[in-house]
């Protein structure tokens, strides 16, 4: 070990891997010290030395480790500390996963939306429901980054697309599709709140039998729940961080702030 504290009144957790996505994104495995029970698109709580934030978790419950994927925010108080961490550290856990941001059992699709690392609890509930058995349920999931490289778990949701055609639909976008980091990329272009309307229409979804989860960037998440609620659609929100702060620029890569048209449709 490194040496990293973590305050003895809370179970700890081990880091037993670290895989880096993009500059200033990577994934942590944790192996808490205490059973830890979960339901997919939860959120733990984890800290070092005092210092706690909310993470959606990544991995789902039937998995040994708890998988998150971080973005390090500038001048972030946890997470330059938590990408200072290396396997055999240790992190605080707070005892109980949290969270309502899970799959409503009642509709036949779902539609999920996500900004880079908003992306981890449709990994979790996508990764539990098949654990379970073939889905009868229908995902369709568009994930959004600036940049191809911070769409992890790219590869993971478009092989079990591919496995499962007709139940899992997955749309990554990329809302600056010139820049060089993207060349080359054939996928959709503009940013992930733009390509909802084209979703709804070419899965024929409707309120009746659609969930809407919209998951990341505070701006992404209020555009779509304003934008699908006027609609007649329940939408589950989860932000990030506060409207307040998306409304002040900050050089975030999570950047979906404005709706806008997309460059490119689904
Ligand atoms: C329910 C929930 C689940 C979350 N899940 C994840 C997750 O899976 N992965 C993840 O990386 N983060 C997640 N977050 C955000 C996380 O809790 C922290 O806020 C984030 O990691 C920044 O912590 P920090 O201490 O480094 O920054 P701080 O020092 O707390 O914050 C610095 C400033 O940056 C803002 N900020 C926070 N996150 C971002 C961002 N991504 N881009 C731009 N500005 C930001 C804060 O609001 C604050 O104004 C989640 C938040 C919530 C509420």
């Amino acid at each position: 070990m490194t040496g990293t504290k973590a305050p003895r009144q809370l179970p700890r957790a081990e880091v037993v891997a670290r895989r880096d996505v993009a500059r200033d994104l990577f994934i942590l495995w944790l192996r808490p010290e205490v059973p830890y029970a979960f339901t997919p698109g939860q959120y733990c709580t984890i800290g070092v030395d005092g210092t706690e934030r909310p993470y959606s978790i990544v991995s789902a419950p039937h998995e040994p480790a708890l998988e998150l994927f971080v973005e390090l925010v500038p001048h972030g108080e946890l997470t330059s500390k938590l990408d200072r961490l290396r396997p055999g550290d240790v992190v605080s856990l707070r005892p109980r996963a949290k969270g309502v941001f899970t799959l409503d059992a009642r509709a036949a699709s779902h539609l999920m939306i996500a900004t880079v690392t908003g992306i981890a609890p449709f990994v979790s509930i996508l990764r539990d429901a098949l654990h379970r058995g073939a889905p009868t349920r229908r995902f369709v999931v568009l994930h959004g980054g600036s940049y191809q490289d911070e769409l992890a778990y790219h590869e993971e949701v478009e092989r079990l697309a591919a496995r499962h055609p007709g139940t899992i639909v997955y749309v990554p976008t990329v809302s600056r599709p010139a820049d060089p980091r993207n060349c080359p990329w054939r996928g959709a272009t503009g940013r992930v709140n733009t390509l909802v309307d084209a979703a709804v229409d070419r899965f024929a979804l409707t309120p009746t039998d659609t969930a809407v989860y919209a998951c990341g960037h505070p701006g992404m998440v209020t555009d779509v729940a304003r934008h699908l609620g006027a609609k007649g659609f329940a939408v589950r929100e989860e932000r990030y961080w506060t409207e307040k702060d998306a409304d002040e620029p900050r050089p975030s890569r999570t950047g979906t702030e404005a709706r806008g048209a997309p460059d490119r449709r689904l």
